[in-house]
């Protein structure tokens, strides 16, 4: 602890507050051996970051990456410390493919996500964490749901820029689809296929959708992760 904070805290007392929040963990790392740093998104406050000194030993897999739990959070200014967590649901991986997937949802959040919390973002990392079995098909609805929730779902049904029905390809600059006129060669090329294949993934829940071309899975999962990199400076 820095020399100053120490002074500062024997002369002040020192104000926090407690909270109880559900909460995903989305990462963990070990700073030392009695450290921990964990990004957690939370229902009462969306993403933080987060330490606890110690293992929870009671709860031993409340902190793992991608568990779900009920955390019991000591925030004294921009530090938020973790005094107890209890485990709700855990998603421990039990293969590579899985774990794999899980870092990928993890990922979107770190990432893709700011501002406060947002109940159905809460839900959707919940319900996705969950998922079994078909990663790509549902990495991909996980990012398109995600990009709507946050408010940066691109223009798909017609040109961004003159409003022309003749889709060729998707402009990430202009955050949508560019007709033949507008087009640039940095353009991803797109068409009206995908477009209604995104929207579908869009509106539909993951256990209703059941055939989709794996090749136009993977543009469009592209697609939206360029599309959200470039929204946030990335
Ligand atoms: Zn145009």
């Amino acid at each position: 602890m820095p020399a100053r904070q120490v002074a500062f805290q024997k002369n002040f007392p020192i104000i926090y507050t407690m909270m109880k929040t559900g909460g995903i963990v989305l990462r963990k790392e070990k700073l030392s051996d009695r450290l921990l740093h964990l990004s957690i998104y939370t229902e009462k406050m969306g993403k933080i970051n987060a330490l606890t000194k110690v293992e929870l030993k009671n709860f031993p897999l409340s902190t793992e990456s991608f568990s779900i739990s009920q955390f019991t959070l000591k925030i004294t200014g921009e530090k938020i410390e973790i005094i107890d967590a209890k485990l709700l649901k855990h998603n421990f991986p039990e293969n590579l493919p899985r774990y794999k997937y899980l870092n990928a949802i993890a990922k979107y959040v770190i990432n893709f996500t700011g501002g406060g919390p947002d109940k159905r973002i809460f839900n959707l990392i919940s319900f996705y964490m969950n998922i079994k079995k078909n990663f790509l098909l549902a990495l991909t609805m996980f990012l398109i749901k995600l990009t709507y929730f946050e408010g940066l779902f691109p223009v798909l049904d017609k040109c961004v820029i003159c409003n022309s029905k003749n889709i060729k390809g998707f402009s990430i600059e202009n955050g949508g689809v560019v007709c033949e006129k507008c087009i640039k060669n940095t353009s991803i090329p797109w068409n009206r296929k995908l477009t209604k294949e995104a929207q579908l993934l869009l509106k539909t829940s993951f256990y209703s959708v059941s055939s989709c071309k794996i090749g136009n899975i993977k543009r469009i999962k592209n697609t939206f992760e360029k599309h959200l990199s470039y929204r946030n400076g990335m």
